[in-house]
């Protein structure tokens, strides 16, 4: 019998790859089955459906601002809102990172670049490219915690962001490849807007993440090859995962106050039609 293989449409994401380095099974039944919500992911399901919200609205306005729409236009929408995101806002317009004049602004900006035969992809809440060269990648997480700067440095986005701008940025640098060391990317937390988290880039951590996403991709075709998924040992990132039931890793969704993920991001990536989205290949 023919092994099996990726589709060659198939697009690699910093959340696909995320799932895969947590628990292959996960990013088979997420990417490959699609299946999607057998079980609430945390609870109270009301709240968590609230926060996604809450955070798919800041990211709007956020986006809008930068669009060019007024400040009082976009406060004065806000009237009948939460207090939630009416303070997110006032924080946001107040603690922002500081930006020189001249610095373009590119939101919700999606770039790919090749990797193992498969386009890889990063869609950036903001690219903004300041007018010494320098590239800054900002990340809105309105997540009610915010996780130890080690362990957002370990995360995929981490990785994939800077790795897939350098590559697939030229664009963005008059037509010649980006410095890595040009290249900074930062979390920002309107519950903590003055604790951002920044990431500088550089040549070396752009080798290193060429040879683990290079790595990560052919283990996941070895793994299509193979059909070979495994359950991720420690159950722990099954707490908050919607296909427990499906696994047989326990009925009960995880309590939303411990959860360091933002709702919304895990609607976005269930929610996400890549060939909706307006891609710049390269
Ligand atoms: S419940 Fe656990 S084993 Fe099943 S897909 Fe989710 S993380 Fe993997």
């Amino acid at each position: 019998m023919k092994p099996s293989s990726l589709l060659p449409t198939f697009q690699f994401s910093q959340s696909s790859l995320q799932d895969f380095d947590t628990c292959p099974r996960r990013f088979k039944l997420r990417y490959l089955d699609h299946l999607r919500w057998p079980a609430v992911e945390s609870e109270p399901i009301q709240e968590a459906e609230r926060l996604a919200r809450l955070g798919a609205d800041f990211h709007r306005l956020v986006q809008q601002h930068t669009a060019g729409i007024a400040e009082q236009i976009l406060s004065d929408s806000l009237v009948e809102s939460e207090t939630a995101l009416q303070n997110w806002w006032q924080s946001y317009l107040q603690h922002r990172p500081p930006l020189p004049a001249g610095t373009r602004l590119y939101a919700e900006l999606t770039l790919s670049t090749p990797v193992r035969g498969y386009r890889l992809m990063a869609r950036f809440d903001l690219l903004a490219v300041q007018p010494d060269g320098a590239f800054l990648i900002v990340d809105w997480k309105t997540s009610l915690h915010k996780p130890a700067s080690a362990d957002l440095a370990r995360r995929m986005q981490t990785r994939v962001y800077p790795y897939v701008l350098a590559l697939a940025g030229v664009a963005f640098n008059g037509g010649q490849p980006i410095d890595p060391a040009a290249i900074q990317m930062i979390y920002w937390y309107p519950e903590r807007p003055d604790q951002p988290e920044r990431f500088d880039y550089n040549a070396r951590l752009r080798q290193r993440d060429e040879q683990f996403l290079n790595d990560l991709i052919e283990q996941v075709k070895h793994a299509v090859e193979m059909e070979h998924f495994p359950m991720v040992e420690d159950k722990k990132p099954c707490i908050y995962c919607v296909y427990r039931s499906f696994c047989d890793r326990g009925d009960k969704a995880g309590r939303l106050a411990d959860l360091v993920e933002e709702p919304q991001e895990i609607l976005d990536v269930l929610a996400l039609d890549w060939e909706q989205i307006a891609e710049i290949q390269y």
